[in-house]
């Protein structure tokens, strides 16, 4: 059974869509089956994988609608391993049209029942909002992965976003656990960076993985090219440390 990994910050660039593209391409590597399911309509983590995002091909928006099965949206082997569902701007009036489906939040969680025993992993790329999206995401995942951006405001929102876990916990989704918290662009040379690992250590008790990602230009190239970084530059810092948070979380499992 596929675990179902909500990669969610309601902050904007902090690494969202940079992790959910390359822990599924360094997942898919070492040999698990993945499919990611792009929930931003902003559609990076399409582009990001190459994919047009013209919305001629069901997109995770018919899916969340019912509109179709969600093994009509899944375009498969974009890479080896690692299948995709879409996402365009059309995702942006989801949240409307929503008010008219039963049981919305559990919409997106009753299709990925139907292909859960296809993958080992199955990654969301949240919207940068706790929107109807977010829940969603959170309401269908077993886990919450949080990127945290190495910034002075990196604990800002942060509490925000625990109580929104905490509430889909309660009300919708009582097996949601936090996954981890992860430190993305890590600048070791200067000295912000470090601190701004040691206070959030300090001021949160949650899971931190020990891998940080650093700040490495090849990674903010490698959607230009329509490729996630163990394939645009596999020996890069920034495809060695993905591989390592890969490995990270296939040890939790
Ligand atoms: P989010 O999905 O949270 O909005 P993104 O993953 O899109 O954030 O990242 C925001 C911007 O920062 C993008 O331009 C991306 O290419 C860049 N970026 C993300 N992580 C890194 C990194 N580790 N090193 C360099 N640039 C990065
Ligand atoms: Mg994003």
């Amino acid at each position: 059974m596929g675990r179902t990994i909500a990669i969610a910050n309601q902050k904007g660039g902090v690494g969202k869509t940079t992790t959910a593209i390359n822990l599924s391409a360094c997942l898919a590597e070492a040999g698990q089956r993945v499919l990611v399911i792009d929930i931003d309509p902003q559609g990076n983590t399409t582009s990001g994988f190459g994919l047009s995002k013209d919305g001629s091909n069901n997109t995770v928006y018919e899916v969340i609608l019912q509109e179709c099965n969600i093994r009509d949206a899944i375009i498969e082997n974009v890479v080896d391993n690692l299948d995709i569902i879409t996402s365009n701007v059309n995702l942006a009036g989801a949240e409307i049209d929503l008010i008219d489906i039963d049981n919305r939040e559990y919409s997106l969680k009753s299709a990925i029942t139907e292909v859960r025993d296809q993958y080992d992993y199955i990654i969301l790329d949240c919207p940068p909002s706790l929107s109807m999206l977010t829940v969603n995401a959170m309401t269908a995942a077993d886990t919450v992965l949080v990127p945290i951006q190495c910034e002075y405001y990196a604990l800002e929102g942060l509490t925000q976003l625990i109580h929104t876990i905490n509430l889909v916990k309660k009300k919708l989704n009582p097996e949601l656990e936090l996954e981890g918290v992860v430190f993305t662009m890590y600048d070791s040379r200067t000295n912000l960076s470090l601190q701004v690992v040691e206070n959030v250590k300090d001021n949160l008790q949650e899971n931190i993985y020990k891998t940080i990602i650093p700040r490495n230009i090849r990674l903010a190239e490698a959607p230009s090219h329509g490729l996630p970084i163990n394939i645009y530059d596999s020996k890069s810092s920034g495809a060695e440390s993905y591989r390592m948070l890969a490995a990270e979380v296939m040890g939790n499992k």
